[in-house]
């Protein structure tokens, strides 16, 4: 066979860049002959904590019924998220990891003919789920690493039906302020779904989160993400939802595969939003092993960008090289050169003792 495969797929489609992941623990210990209980992975915003004591048993209980289909609805976790956020069932759309929220805003509203807004700097998943749609992308320069709310606004044109926000952003960590958002939601046109991202929602202080939920009555064109990956531990499940005017939820929920939330997962989620103590204690570590990162980067003469995640992207300046110098000694961060920051890399917040890790393996590999 003389024909490229490749050419028989849209255009739009070929030209996708892949998403590139963390690279995996067991990977690095392959590759460089490391145990793997030797290596530190500070790479995926994974929770260093793991899960609280409700969720492992809900995983355990769960076990006994894998031989059945999950609920497709998924009743229970969305009645439990319905109580937690004053909403209605109807609001909410499940996903497998918010990640597949995101390509079910794509599904349903964007197509060829169609342009989506993000920032430079933003979440890889939105070019990527917009040109998956052979929509167009509008990519509007960020200001000092943050999304430019207003220059986003004016970057509407008559073919765009998707925003995209991430707030807290990945990979910078910005913030964009609750009243810069609202303003947003009042400037654009109605028909423009503009999806707000919290996927580190729970990693913010209290008084520096959105009231988005409630911004949900007045903007039928809201869509907010949310996920368990992160302050809940399970991103080893893949667990997503949103919350969204019905209307919008009902179409989301058209395109979705019928059992896209496996059984293990819903009871898994349903029993975390229990786990308070566990998500307290995870934001209190976070905010502890955040200055001691800052602290450190500090220490070392090094520039980072102030984040509200759980993760901190710090300029280190040949930041591919001081990458391999990482993984040599065994730490896993993230290069984010695909990302436009090509001198910066993005490390998650460990625990004291992986901080630790991380902080002398940087030294060291500066010195080298
Ligand atoms: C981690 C992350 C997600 C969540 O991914 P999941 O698919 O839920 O695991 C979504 N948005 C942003 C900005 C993220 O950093």
């Amino acid at each position: 066979m003389n024909m490229d495969l490749c050419e028989l797929s849209p255009a739009y489609v070929r030209s996708i860049a892949p998403y590139q992941p963390g690279k995996p623990i067991s990977e690095l210990a392959r590759e460089m002959g490391l145990e793997e209980k030797a290596i530190v992975k500070l790479a995926s915003n994974e929770n260093p904590l793991g899960i609280g004591p409700r969720t492992r048993a809900a995983i355990d209980a769960s076990l006994a019924e894998i031989a059945r289909y999950p609920d497709g609805n998924g009743y229970e976790l969305k009645l439990a998220l319905a109580r937690r956020h004053g909403v209605d069932m109807a609001s909410i759309v499940l996903g497998n990891g918010s990640n597949d929220v995101l390509e079910l805003v794509s599904l349903a509203f964007l197509g060829p003919e169609r342009a989506a807004v993000y920032s430079q700097h933003a979440f890889a998943v939105y070019p990527l789920a917009t040109q998956a749609r052979g929509a167009r992308s509008i990519a509007v320069p960020a200001r000092a690493y943050a999304h430019d709310l207003e220059a986003m606004a004016k970057a509407v044109d008559d073919a765009t039906y998707v925003l995209w926000i991430a707030n807290p952003n990945n990979p910078t960590g910005t913030l964009a302020p609750a009243d810069e958002l609202e303003a947003l939601l009042r400037r654009v046109p109605e028909r423009v779904i503009v999806v707000i991202d919290e996927a580190y929602n729970e990693y913010l202080r209290p008084d520096l989160k959105s009231p988005s939920v409630k911004w949900l009555k007045r903007h039928p064109n809201l869509v907010i993400t949310r996920t368990f990956s992160k302050a809940y531990g399970l991103a080893g499940l893949r667990v997503g939802y949103a919350l969204a005017h019905p209307s919008v939820a009902d179409v989301m929920n058209r395109v979705r595969q019928p059992f896209n939330v496996n059984s293990v997962a819903l009871a898994a989620a349903t029993a975390a939003l229990d786990d308070m103590e566990f998500v307290a204690r995870s934001y209190a570590e976070n905010l502890q092993g955040m200055k001691q990162l800052e602290e450190g980067a500090r220490g070392l003469g090094l520039e980072y960008i102030v984040s509200y995640g759980n993760f901190i992207t710090i300029r280190v300046g040949k930041a591919a090289e001081v990458y391999k110098r990482l993984l040599r000694r065994g730490v896993i961060v993230r290069p984010v050169a695909n990302y436009g920051l090509p001198e910066h890399l993005r490390v998650t917040v460990g625990t004291a003792a992986e901080n630790d890790k991380f902080l002398a393996a940087l030294a060291a590999s500066l010195r080298e």
